[in-house]
């Protein structure tokens, strides 16, 4: 036993019973105090007041009975173990005493110190256990308070359900989803069937449980609601409840309302949709802008070119120059605005051909020799042995890297030497990394310049653009057209020293290719050709087209009947042969590619359906030429017509033995 005080209150009005009392206590070896009250009102404002460790009430009192008492004591909540004594004992008010809630019951005549002192340890135990399980359940309510508050403190559906799928818990957001969506109030211990009843994937729903059931952890994304009108979408996750011995008691499913997200979601795609359909307006509106502008031009070239073998003073000629010169400029710009554009929307292609680097760079040095020899500038061209010769790659793409870097060399230097050197840097056994140096004498470029140059419509010296001309296009697309074939360029620059640009390239390694070598003709050559007897069909919409290709033609002395679109031409050849078709893309009634379909069909008894077609094209990429062959055609010319070209063409296919 402890060494405190225990604080004893007797209720008992007969005055011998209570001396009696006394006399057993001393003697039971407890340390205590007493309290002695003589009627019912006193030992309840003694009661309420002061604290007890055990009480002791006589069940007779004046006035009261000692049930009704102990009911009032309960009810004003009195914690103190109470034991009840009577004069006599019966068993009936023993239970009804014991009900109300003391803890024991004994009569008066047994009295004694060692059966007090039983009581009142066991009373103290009691109080003890009391105490603790108060405290217990102080705790737990504390904590239930904590979880509700973080139940309810959350804009995310929480519930939880028993083994048989009956609602165990839930928040306020789980109660007001099921309100908005299904209109009825869940309430707890009612089967969770009734609300999945209504819901639309509920055989998934329900899959969902039985797993989360057996101990798996599920997470899904479902949509409730009509999906006519505004559905909810929530992340669900349900996860097994278990018990102290690992058994499932349950499942506690946590859902999130992912609505505004995925509404987000779909804007972003709209968004993005809405943006590629912009880009891919923008691109169609450039690429028949750019024919449209190709075909006028296509005239004043073609025809100036024809004019300038015709005898002329010389006021005409140096005009007639200057027309050409001025035409050529603009072609360059037009072709540099579709190709950035291009780039910008992704649109561009490589192609992987074989091809020969050697001829291509000296194809390029020819288109500068008379540029560099009119500004009194030395042109070195240098390829390195170890370059092999047949690469694949995009040799369309290179020229114009290099014509753009060589353009600009010559541009910007006055007077010294531009070189293009070609060099391998590493070699493996199916591919060859080169390196392109660009090196002229130049002007240079200012160090706060180096790095803006790449930028579009970007120049480093804007004071003298107007007698450089450009439009500042050209280095943003190299760099463009480099990087987007995993290449790397650089550069390095004095002022009034010169300039390095310098391109690195990875190609496959190619297969020569003997055959495919095409005559090269030079211009004196050109007035010489001659395909006397030939008759050619010209199927082109635009009259002024027609007249150039005519003036051209009619050089080499072929005959040419015209089409003014593809299902004229389609009818010619069904009674008249011809050597060769040439073929323009983009026509009313029937265009290029159509008739082209239309005359391959051998159903369609044309009289040669494997007649040679020439494309003539307005627009000059890689993508357009795939586009002409897949259609059947042979070959692809660009308009304006260039006469070298033109010729060799007709040439390879008119000339060609056809076998039928
Ligand atoms: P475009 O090529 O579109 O006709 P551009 O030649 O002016 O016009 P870029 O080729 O992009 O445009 O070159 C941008 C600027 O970089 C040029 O205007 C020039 O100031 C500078 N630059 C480029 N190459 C050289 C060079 N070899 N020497 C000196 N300056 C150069
Ligand atoms: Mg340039």
């Amino acid at each position: 036993m402890s060494e405190s005080i225990t604080r004893i209150f007797l209720v008992d009005d007969d005055e011998i019973d209570a001396m009696s009392f006394e006399r057993a206590l001393r003697k039971s070896g407890i340390n205590y105090s007493l309290k002695h009250c003589k009627n019912a009102s006193e030992a309840l404002e003694e009661i309420t007041q002061v604290e007890y460790d055990c009480v002791f009430l006589d069940y007779q009192l004046p006035g009261v009975d000692g049930l009704m008492l102990l009911k009032r004591m309960k009810e004003l909540g009195v914690m103190a173990p109470i034991a009840v004594m009577t004069s006599q004992g019966d068993e009936k008010i023993a239970v009804e005493m014991m009900k109300a809630g003391a803890f024991d019951y004994f009569p008066k005549d047994e009295v004694n110190a060692e059966s007090i002192a039983k009581v009142i340890r066991a009373g103290l135990r009691l109080n003890e256990i009391q105490i603790q399980k108060t405290q217990a359940e102080r705790a737990l309510k504390e904590n239930n308070n904590k979880l509700n508050t973080i139940l309810e403190s959350t804009r995310a559906m929480i519930f939880s359900v028993d083994n048989e799928l009956r609602y165990t818990a839930f928040n306020t957001t789980f109660k007001k989803t099921i309100v908005n969506l299904y209109g009825n109030f869940p309430e707890l211990g009612q089967p969770l069937q009734d609300d999945i009843s209504r819901m639309r994937d509920k055989a998934i729903l329900l899959g969902c449980f039985q797993k989360a059931l057996v101990g798996e952890h599920i997470n899904i994304t479902e949509e409730f609601g009509d999906p006519e009108q505004c559905s909810n979408y929530y992340d669900l996750n349900f996860n097994p409840i278990v018990d102290d011995f690992g058994k499932v008691r349950g499942v506690a499913i946590y859902g999130q309302d992912i609505t505004e997200r995925k509404k987000a979601e779909r804007e972003i795609l709209e968004a993005k949709f809405e943006a590629e359909r912009t880009a891919k307006a923008k691109s169609e509106f450039l690429s028949n802008m750019s024919h449209e502008i190709r075909t006028p031009m296509n005239a004043i070239i073609g025809l100036s070119e024809l004019l300038l073998k015709e005898e002329l003073t010389p006021k005409q000629l140096e005009n007639l120059k200057s027309i050409k010169y001025s035409a050529d400029n603009l072609l360059v710009i037009i072709n540099d605005i579709l190709d950035f554009s291009k780039i910008e929307s992704g649109k561009i292609e490589f192609e992987e051909v074989n091809f020969d680097i050697v001829g291509k760079i000296q194809e390029i040095k020819k288109t500068f020799i008379f540029k560099a020899e009119e500004k009194g500038i030395d042109l070195k061209f240098n390829v390195s042995d170890r370059v092999p010769h047949f690469l694949v790659g995009d040799p369309f793409r290179l020229n114009q890297i290099l014509l753009n870097l060589l353009s600009n060399a010559v541009k910007f230097t006055k007077d010294g030497t531009v070189s293009l050197l070609v060099d391998l840097v590493e070699e493996s056994e199916d591919s060859a990394a080169l390196r392109f140096d660009v090196i002229d004498t130049g002007i240079g470029i200012p160090k706060d310049k180096l790095a803006s140059v790449f930028e579009s419509y970007t120049q480093a010296y804007t004071d003298i653009t107007r007698r450089f001309g450009g439009t500042g296009l050209g280095l943003a697309i190299t760099r463009q057209l480099v990087t987007m074939q995993q290449g790397e360029i650089t550069l390095d620059s004095e002022m009034g020293k010169g300039t390095t640009f310098t391109v690195r390239l990875t190609f496959k390694k190619g297969v020569s290719e003997e055959n495919s070598i095409i005559e090269d003709a030079t211009n004196e050559l050109l007035e010489k050709r001659d395909f006397k007897g030939m008759s050619v069909l010209l199927v082109e919409d635009n009259i002024m087209n027609q007249f150039v290709a005519h003036q051209v033609l009619e050089l080499w002395n072929i005959k040419v009947d015209f089409a003014n679109n593809g299902l004229e031409a389609v009818d010619m050849l069904k009674d008249t042969d011809y050597a060769l078709v040439l073929m323009d893309l983009q026509m009313p009634v029937m265009s290029g590619y159509e008739a082209t379909s239309f005359i391959r069909d051998k159903t369609n008894r044309l009289r040669n359906p494997e007649i040679p077609i020439i494309a003539l094209t307005a627009d000059a990429f890689p993508e357009t030429k795939k586009k002409v062959m897949e259609s059947g055609m042979n070959d692809f010319v660009t308009k304006p017509l260039e006469q070298t070209d033109l010729y060799n063409k007709i040439k390879l296919h008119a000339l060609k033995p056809v076998h039928v």
